[in-house]
């Protein structure tokens, strides 16, 4: 598996839309102070699903969307888009290219699509989870966050291995199951309160 393409338009400072394409290996991106290098990579980040827009180094999530220059006006909506190159068969969905979709509208909200199928950030989510590629993006190491790792506690340490190591989603799905088991323990007692009530 391997990041094939990206796709940007009107995501921060690429206004137009702009593809970078990759090959297996190393890339890099150069350029002067300012370019957009780190934008390409808050890219990456958000159409993976990040929801914070700390990590997007924005106020508000809309502030990805291109706010405009003295020579040209804002966009109403922001897409970037990502193609993983899976002919190893690494995401579990049986295709040899993932397309991953990200669009936001000034308006608010936003929509994520699998290879052109509309779905929810879930779905992306648990695509990219067994891949390593977490929510909360591990694999994308930003300056200074070395720092924030090599100073986490114990307890947060332990989280980022179980991010990486996929075990992650195993603990939302069991939390969420509780809390389903919970609501309908709480229907079966009202139920009760009703027959004998009935009765
Ligand atoms: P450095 O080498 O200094 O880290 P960089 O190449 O990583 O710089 P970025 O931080 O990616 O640069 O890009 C910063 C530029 O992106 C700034 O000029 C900023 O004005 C522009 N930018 C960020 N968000 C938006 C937005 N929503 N609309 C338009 N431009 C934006």
């Amino acid at each position: 598996m391997y990041l094939k393409s990206l796709t940007l338009k009107g995501f921060k400072s690429f206004a137009s839309a702009t593809t970078l394409q990759l090959e297996p290996g190393i890339t890099c991106i150069v350029g002067p102070n300012g370019s957009g290098k780190s934008n390409v990579v808050d890219a990456l980040a958000w159409v993976m699903g990040e929801q914070g827009a700390k990590s997007l180094r924005g106020g508000k999530m809309e502030d990805v969307i291109f706010a405009g220059t003295s020579g040209r006006p804002p966009l109403g909506r922001a897409e970037v888009v990502l193609t993983i190159d899976n002919s190893d068969g690494a995401l579990p969905i049986e295709y040899s290219e993932v397309t991953i979709t990200r669009t936001m509208f000034r308006s608010g909200g936003s929509e994520y699509a699998i290879n052109g199928n509309s779905c929810r950030l879930l779905d992306v989510q648990e695509l990219l989870s067994d891949s390593g590629i977490g929510r909360e993006m591990h694999v994308i190491v930003g300056q200074g966050q070395l720092d924030t790792i090599l100073h986490a506690t114990p307890e947060d340490r332990r989280g980022f291995i179980e991010e990486a190591a996929g075990v992650l989603k195993h603990r939302k799905r069991k939390e969420k199951a509780l809390r389903k088991l919970d609501s309908t323990e709480g229907n079966l007692t009202r139920l009760n309160d009703l027959l004998v009530e009935i009765r």
